[in-house]
């Protein structure tokens, strides 16, 4: 599902200080079936962006279109349902989601929201389970009393359940081990490319995005500072440097590569692939 943003503002009213814009004049696309980051420094937009594509807010100027619904000023949503099934939000802070006192019932929450039969709603329980790494002992716990990265994963599972078009991420990384950043790498390359989902991913931890992400978007003080696919945008190292963009270590480290070399070394996602290439030309 494509999502655009044209021309779109929105300020927060009624704060300290009174106005706080937060996104100025924004145009961008959100591509479908890929798997789209936002990057930007804390307070730059990010998670104002995806309050507007899921309707929890509406823009203060502009329109987006996420699918066939349009979000604009002063609109009713008409099918605000419709797009809260369209879109599944991952918050930040699982907490944020949870109500249910066990983890089966946090899990089928959705799903019993947007009427799915009782059969289903037990298969897909346990196979969203099972997407997250997690066995069905788990489903009569109290979700608020597991770990850090079994919240994440609970919460994960609870959104793929329901199956919804678009799955956003909001820091997803966060306090995750390696190997459960590395569960969480596979299973969204596995929504993109088996299951067709659009993903956007909210992130300020550029080295693990970049080895999965294909398109960027990088804000900064509410405007778009550079977007496209992400070797394209890495690219520029001097300019996002000189906004104060974090650019990944793998990116740096090729690009004085080639400068010592000067031979090309091109796209590479990940220091493993690029330890390959190095041993294969020594
Ligand atoms: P990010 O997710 O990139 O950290 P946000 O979208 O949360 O950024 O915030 C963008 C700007 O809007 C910031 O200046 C922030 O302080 C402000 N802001 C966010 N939420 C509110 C709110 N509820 N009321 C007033 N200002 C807000
Ligand atoms: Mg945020």
């Amino acid at each position: 599902m494509e999502i655009v943003f044209e021309n779109v503002s929105f300020s927060y009213l009624y704060g300290t200080p009174l106005q706080v814009d937060a996104l100025k004049d924004v145009s961008t696309t959100i591509k479908s079936k890929k798997i789209n980051a936002i990057i930007g420094p804390s307070g730059s937009g990010k998670s104002t962006m995806i309050e507007m594509i899921n309707g929890l807010i509406l823009p203060t100027k502009g329109i987006i279109h996420v699918g066939k619904h349009n979000l604009r000023k002063n609109i009713r949503i008409v099918n605000s349902n419709k797009l809260r099934f369209d879109i599944g939000v991952v918050f930040q802070n699982p907490e944020e989601q949870f109500f249910q006192k066990t983890v089966r019932k946090e899990i089928e929450f959705g799903m019993k929201y947007f009427k799915y039969k009782v059969d289903q709603i037990e298969k897909r329980t346990i196979d969203a389970l099972k997407m997250v790494g997690l066995d069905e002992s788990f489903l009569n716990r109290d979700p608020f009393k597991l770990s850090g990265g079994e919240k994440r994963r609970v919460a994960i599972a609870s959104v793929l359940a329901f199956n919804p078009e678009v799955i956003i991420f909001d820091e997803p990384t966060n306090g995750l081990d390696t190997t459960s950043k590395e569960m969480l790498i596979k299973l969204i390359k596995l929504l993109k490319n088996k299951y067709g989902k659009t993903i956007i991913v909210v992130s300020h931890d550029v080295d693990t995005l970049y080895k999965f992400v294909d398109n960027v978007i990088i804000l900064s003080n509410g405007k778009i500072l550079a977007e496209g696919n992400k070797y394209d945008v890495f690219r520029n190292i001097e300019y996002l440097t000189e906004h104060g963009v974090k650019v990944p270590q793998i990116v740096e480290f090729i690009h004085k590569m080639e400068l010592k070399t000067g031979k090309v070394v091109g796209n590479i996602d990940d220091v493993n692939d690029l330890i390959k290439e190095i041993y294969q030309n020594v």
